[in-house]
């Protein structure tokens, strides 16, 4: 697992090509996922400093904010699995505020304190778990536990629950987070046409060169482009699916985000795109929906001030939008 980790932090290699005359691309690797830089019209000394400090700060995130790998979070889980209250790092408070109004809005399908469970499932590891589903009774204890993020107390930088379940993992949305923080950096350095790409979800602010940016969609089903979008401005693409992580067992394939309310690995849905200004509030998003389903996307989506959005299901069916439909375009198979 350790070794694993290691690699994340192999991000020195940063990869400058310049494609175009005024376009340049880096690449970091973070987060367990290929990090893109996209800068349009930068001078390379800009471009460098811009690279090096988000660099550094996806290094620091993935250690703060890390749920199984020692650091502050583990530190924080421990203590209040203990009913003890305990000092949060300033960079995580931002953090559990934002996670928190979200869950609400998601009417807690996006739970951040579901740690507990995912460990139980076997998903708080980089290496893919297998073998039999936990034990029924477990899970049961954990959805009648029910932690929520309303649970969690913020004094100051005093961090403690009433509900000793409450287990944090950032995992839905550290990467729509981290995104936002990259964006914000490059703000600082008056860049104003970038793209932050995430393992294929991204923020994009600005043009390229007075044309919009045309980004991918994921194709739910073995990597490659389903759609593309034309964004300009600033918006941000996310994509939250169930056919990267999973766990199998015996021909069946249990998903690696579940149903707060169950405590099962979400059915039924393949995917879900979510197009929205803030990069943090698309991924927490699109979990949330792959959670909502057929039946409560557009409530949760409404509830959560998304008018874009894409679902596709198992069975291959596409639902999306009004909004949305607008705005995607499909690729000729
Ligand atoms: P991806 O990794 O495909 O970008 P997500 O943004 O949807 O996917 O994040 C999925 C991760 O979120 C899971 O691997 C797990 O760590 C965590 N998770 C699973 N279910 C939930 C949930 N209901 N609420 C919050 N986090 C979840
Ligand atoms: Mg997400």
């Amino acid at each position: 697992m350790r070794k694993v980790a290691l690699i994340v932090f192999t991000l020195w290699a940063v990869a400058a090509c310049h494609q175009e005359p005024q376009s340049s691309q880096y690449e970091l690797y973070v987060f367990g996922t290929m990090v893109g830089i996209t800068l349009y019209g930068v001078e390379e000394e800009v471009e460098q400093t811009a690279v090096s400090r988000i660099t550094q700060d996806f290094q620091r995130m993935h250690h703060d904010w890390h749920a199984w790998e020692p650091g502050p979070l583990v530190d924080i889980n421990q203590a209040l699995a203990q009913g003890q209250s305990i000092r949060v790092i300033p960079s995580l408070i931002p953090i559990i505020e934002q996670s928190r109004e979200l869950s609400r809005q998601s009417e807690g399908l996006f739970d951040p304190a579901i740690g507990g469970l995912l460990n139980l499932w076997g998903f708080q590891s980089s290496v893919r778990p297998n073998g039999p589903p936990p034990d029924d009774a477990a899970i049961a204890r954990w959805v009648k536990a029910a932690p929520r993020m309303d649970d969690l107390t913020l004094d100051g930088d005093m961090l403690s629950s009433s509900n000793p379940a409450v287990q944090l993992d950032f995992g839905a949305f550290a990467k729509g987070y981290a995104v936002d923080l990259a964006i914000e950096r490059l703000r600082e350095l008056g860049i104003e046409n970038a793209i932050v790409n995430a393992g294929g979800d991204l923020r994009a602010i600005g043009s390229k060169g007075g044309e919009p940016w045309r980004v991918g969609v994921r194709h739910p089903q073995g990597g490659g482009v389903l759609a593309t979008i034309e964004v300009s401005g600033d918006e941000s693409v996310f994509t939250s699916g169930n056919y990267e992580r999973y766990r199998e067992h015996e021909g069946v394939r249990y998903t690696h985000i579940l149903d707060p309310r169950t405590g099962m690995p979400v059915n039924g849905i393949t995917s879900v795109t979510v197009l929205h200004d803030n990069g943090a509030v698309a991924d927490a998003a699109a979990t949330a929906l792959v959670v909502a389903g057929t039946q409560d996307w557009e409530r949760i989506a409404a509830r959560m001030g998304i008018s874009h959005v894409m679902l596709v299901d198992d069975e291959g069916g596409i639902h999306m939008s009004p909004a949305m439909r607008e705005r995607v375009q499909f690729q000729e198979q």
